[in-house]
Formats: structure tokens, C-alpha cells, sequence
């Protein structure tokens, strides 16, 4: 099942200074199977790369390939070039690490799907699951967050890491995954008909202040 790399890859390519491309492999939750690490390390062989840099939204970029033979590494590697999916960061949760909270990998999965189900949106929205408060996931500082306690899920929206950077707005304390689910889908509604083009939802937040957001979650 998992011996080759296109089960879970989508790749982009990406130009550098030089003028050679690396290649996004969109990694999904960051895991990499025996498979694809063959396949990645043979296509690599082949084609001279060198280098196979972890990027800090859980993918990997396979850098220095020049732009002759792009379609020949693509081919090689058995995936197809697409729009990289939306970023997530996904800590390893409660089924793994000894101070989680809630299992993060199914409710990852879920917040991935809804925010490609309820788009177009005006600009990216990224998110992070934690399963407990220390929020390796970088929950509170991604557009959407989710933070894992013993009694259920925090929910934050509009959290940011860039220039202006900021903890989202809380809109829920405890709740189960539906209500998570739930109150993610409206949250995004929000963003889809009030964000302008190219603002993050963080820029919306601040720009029409988080009471607009929690009212419109009433
Ligand atoms: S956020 Fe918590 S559960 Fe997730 S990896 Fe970090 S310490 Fe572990």
C-alpha cells in the first residue's frame, strides 16, 4: 500500500535564485512511509540532487533540479504536479506523545477537508492541530487552531505568525469534535464573505475587530 510516493504526495514546483526548481512534495501530516523514502532516494540517485530539506509546514523540498529536467524527476518520482493543499501543521497527539490530550491525525483530516470543501477564500488559510496545550501544532498562531485538553477541544480563529503576528480568537472551550467541526465551517464563512482579496484571516479579525467574528458565530 504504501510503497510508492504518489499515495500521499502532491508536488509543486517552485523556482529558486539560481534559476534551478525544488520540488514541494506536499507531504500529507508530514509522514513519510519506507516507499516513498526509497522512491525519493533512487530519484534522487539518478538525477545528482543533493539536498532533501524539511520546510517548517511539515513538507519537504527536493531543491537544486534544473529546470531541463523537472518532468524527468516528476515522471521518476510517479506523482503529479498539483495546487498544494492547504497548509497544516499536525503535532504527533495524544495517540503518541506521552502529554497529549486528544489523538490530532482524523481530526486533522477533517479540518484539511472542510477547508477545501468551503472554499475559494480571499487568501490562504493555514491551520494547526495540538493535542494538548503546548501547542506544538502552532495552533494559537495559525488561521485556524485546535488545542486538545483532557475534557475536548479549544478552538481559535484568525491566529497568525507573520508580521503581525497574534493568538486567535477563541471560539470554543471544551467542546467535542462535531462542535469543533462546526463552529471551524462558520468561522470560515465568515472569513469567505468578509475577507478582502489577499487578506489573511487574521487581517480580517483586526480590521472588523473579533466581536464582528463572534457575532457572526452566534
Ligand atoms: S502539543 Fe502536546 S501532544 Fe502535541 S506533540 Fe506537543 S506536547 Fe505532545
Amino acid at each position: 500500500m504504501d510503497n510508492i510516493v504518489s499515495e500521499s504526495l502532491s508536488v509543486l514546483p517552485v523556482k529558486r535564485k539560481n534559476g534551478a526548481y525544488s520540488l514541494r512534495l506536499c507531504v500529507s501530516q508530514g509522514q513519510l512511509t519506507i516507499g516513498m523514502l526509497k522512491n525519493l532516494t533512487e530519484t534522487m540517485a539518478e538525477f545528482n540532487l543533493t539536498s532533501l530539506r524539511a520546510t517548517t509546514g511539515q513538507r519537504m523540498n527536493l531543491e537544486g533540479i534544473p529546470e531541463g529536467k523537472l518532468d524527468a524527476v516528476v515522471a521518476s518520482l510517479g506523482v503529479g504536479v498539483t495546487k498544494a493543499p492547504p497548509g497544516m501543521s499536525v503535532c504527533t497527539g495524544g495517540g503518541i506523545c506521552i502529554y497529549g490530550k486528544q489523538e490530532t491525525r482524523d481530526i486533522a483530516d477533517k479540518v484539511l477537508d472542510l477547508v477545501e470543501e468551503n472554499g475559494p477564500y480571499p487568501y490562504k488559510v493555514k491551520s494547526g492541530v495540538s493535542g494538548c496545550k503546548m501547542a506544538c501544532g502552532l495552533s494559537f498562531v495559525r488561521d485556524i487552531g485546535l488545542v486538545g485538553g483532557p475534557k475536548g477541544w479549544d478552538v481559535y480563529f484568525g491566529g497568525a505568525a507573520t508580521r503581525n503576528a497574534g493568538v486567535g480568537v477563541q471560539l470554543g472551550k471544551n467542546v467535542t469534535e462535531d462542535e469543533a467541526l462546526a463552529m471551524i465551517t462558520k468561522a470560515l464563512g465568515f472569513y469567505r464573505e468578509s475577507g478582502r482579496k489577499r487578506e489573511r484571516p487574521s487581517g480580517t479579525v483586526n480590521r472588523l475587530g473579533k466581536e464582528a467574528l463572534l457575532d457572526f458565530m452566534k
